[in-house]
């Protein structure tokens, strides 16, 4: 019989990807047998990313509110001088193309996919994506959508947003399986796709 905090915690913990109420039950017994080791720097580091960490709403990634992107003047990005832009659905998709260090360069995480109507690409960022190429001097954007429906109808509508400006549009190559979520490729597929890139 557990008490009702560490319910509660159980509860909680569940519902992080991957886990059930067993694995999260594991955890919980490692964090209170580790109170001063694990559980105290695992509580300042969640503490620490509640309060600080936000998604820059003009290029997507992850950003500390201290360096709070506000727009092309304020983004984070501007310090580094690339010329190519990597435009993903999400974050993790972003991790995963980082992990594989083939690229270097600018990312722009659209925050999901174009799904039938188009009434949501209002909502993803993609007059931020036009705005950057326009004022950091972009040669390439590179499209990583996924494989799926929805990422090649993306990736189309930015192509055709971009079609227009004078850069080189290219898409990770054809060896990607259909329905692959970038997310969810290995570092091998990721690369071989990424080396392979054609120019639309
Ligand atoms: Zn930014």
């Amino acid at each position: 019989m557990e008490t009702k905090e560490i319910e509660e915690l159980i509860k909680a913990i569940s519902k992080f990807p991957g886990l059930g109420p067993k694995s999260a039950k594991r955890i919980i017994l490692k964090l209170i047998n580790n109170k001063d080791e694990i559980m105290k720097p695992t509580i300042n580091a969640l503490v620490n990313v509640y309060k600080n960490i936000s998604k820059c709403n003009y290029c997507g990634v992850l950003k500390s509110l201290k360096n709070e992107c506000n727009g092309f003047s304020n983004c984070n990005y501007l310090q580094k001088k690339y010329s190519k832009i990597c435009v993903v659905e999400t974050i993790a998709d972003q991790w995963s193309i980082e992990s594989t260090n083939i690229y270097n360069g600018y990312f722009h995480i659209l925050g999901g996919t174009i799904s039938g109507s188009l009434d949501k690409s209002q909502k993803l960022l993609v007059d931020s994506l036009k705005d950057r190429v326009k004022k950091q001097n972009i040669e390439e954007v590179i499209l990583a959508t996924s494989a799926t429906v929805e990422g090649q109808t993306t990736a189309y509508y930015i192509e055709e947003t971009l079609k227009n400006m004078d850069i080189k549009i290219s898409k990770l190559a054809q060896g990607l399986p259909v329905g692959g979520e970038i997310e969810n490729l290995d570092d091998g597929t990721l690369f071989s796709a990424f080396k392979n890139r054609t120019q639309l």
